[in-house]
């Protein structure tokens, strides 16, 4: 694996501090000597940076160990209660907040039904969900880093103060970040679930520490989120990876954006209940809606049968349009689903460069399960106080 270098210049100082976190947290509990090899810094930055950071409770120093010659070294590690962030999550039917620490354990959660919420409705909602995660676990409120909010995509093009989803009703041009910041108190970051989910996996899950790998979060629809050559992609207006609006079947099925055989209408949680004759989940308990997946096998089968071959075509553009060194499955469709769409999209089109080893599958299932969204969130603030490429993120306004 490669690692971010660093450089000592002094300006950089916020840089080397964040290369140094990356790299603990990617590799696992490090030395000053490690730290200075992996990240090419010198020993005495290193030092300095870690005294920094453990002075910042941000780094904690392990058990000392002998070694056979000479002093015995110290590793350091993330510190768990050195920053907390709240990660929310709003859908059509719940909101749903989660408390986590610096390694990404969820501390605290709370759900909330609604019901198609206008942004007036929703606010006072998601900040109640913000206090009640406070209340509801000890932690040092100084360090709370702030709140990170998942929305289905796309995006309003007005710029990044007013981030806000067009496929919610209502939500138009809503700058949804400095509205909650307003009634928080702390900052807020809002994302598109699927770059969300995939900034979660990168920290916390099977993408830990990867420089290149498409995310590919199924839920009601389709979509993307990207980090390629070690930065977060998001494109001009934040709709990069809008992939569900892509025509795999030319005169297809008719979407809702206006076109026909959109990959929306073949591979998303919504086109297998199509299957199941739900027209609208929302009237369903999210139980019920697992039991009817799993019940109807036959079902099933013939949505994986008709979304496997979109699918595979997918994953070929994704590999030849990227080449990322995997490709993430993930999303709030049930993890059986997952497997079984990439059981039945084998095999896949031949790769650009079939003879060349890999260290990693092609495809693999996301390990944050259906709350990947909700914990991609949660890991904004975080991501973005700790991450070395973390200027591409969405930044509220005061
Ligand atoms: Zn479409």
């Amino acid at each position: 694996m490669k690692a971010i270098s660093g450089t000592n210049l002094e300006q950089a100082k916020s840089h080397n501090r964040r290369v140094v976190i990356e790299a603990i947290r990617t590799s696992g509990p490090l030395s000053r000597a490690a730290l200075a090899k992996l990240t090419a810094l010198s020993t005495q930055t290193v030092s300095n940076i870690v005294e920094e950071l453990e002075g910042a409770k941000l780094l904690k120093a392990e058990a000392p160990q002998k070694i056979a010659r000479g002093q015995p070294i110290t590793p350091y590690s993330i510190n768990p209660d050195g920053a907390y962030s709240i990660g929310l999550e709003l859908e059509r039917n719940h909101a749903v907040g989660v408390l986590t620490d610096l390694s990404g354990r969820v501390r605290a959660r709370v759900e909330r039904a609604v019901d198609r919420p206008t942004p007036a409705e929703a606010m006072p909602i998601l900040a109640g969900i913000a206090e009640e995660l406070q209340r509801s676990f000890r932690f040092d409120r100084a360090r709370l880093l702030g709140v990170g909010i998942a929305m289905p995509g796309r995006y309003a093009a007005e710029g990044v103060t007013s981030l806000s989803p067009v496929t919610l009703p209502g939500w138009q041009g809503f700058p949804v970040a400095r509205e909650l910041a307003g009634l928080v108190g702390v900052p807020v970051l809002v994302e598109n679930d699927a770059t969300a989910a995939a900034i979660g996996e990168r920290l916390y899950g099977v993408a830990r520490g990867l420089s290149s790998f498409v995310y590919l979060f199924l839920g009601r629809g389709i979509g993307a989120g990207m980090f390629l050559d070690g930065h977060l992609y998001k494109g001009s207006r934040s709709n990069a990876g809008e992939i569900g609006h892509m025509i795999v079947v030319p005169n297809g099925q008719a979407c809702q954006c206006g076109k026909r055989g959109c990959l929306d209408r073949y591979v998303s949680l919504g086109s297998a209940y199509e299957y199941l004759n739900v027209q609208d989940p929302e009237q369903y308990a999210p139980e019920t809606l697992d039991t009817l997946i799993e019940q109807a096998t036959g079902r099933i089968d013939a949505w994986a049968k008709a979304a496997a071959e979109p699918m595979r075509q997918t994953i070929d553009f994704l590999e030849l349009a990227f080449d990322p060194q995997t490709i993430v499955l993930g999303g709030s469709m049930p993890s059986s689903l997952l497997q079984r769409l990439a059981r039945r999209s084998e095999p896949l089109h031949t790769p650009v460069n079939p003879g060349a080893e890999r260290s990693l599958p092609r495809i693999m299932i996301g390990a944050t399960g259906k709350d990947t969204a909700i914990l991609g969130a949660a890991a904004l603030p975080i991501f973005s106080e700790t991450n070395p490429q973390f200027d591409v993120l969405q930044k509220p306004l005061g």
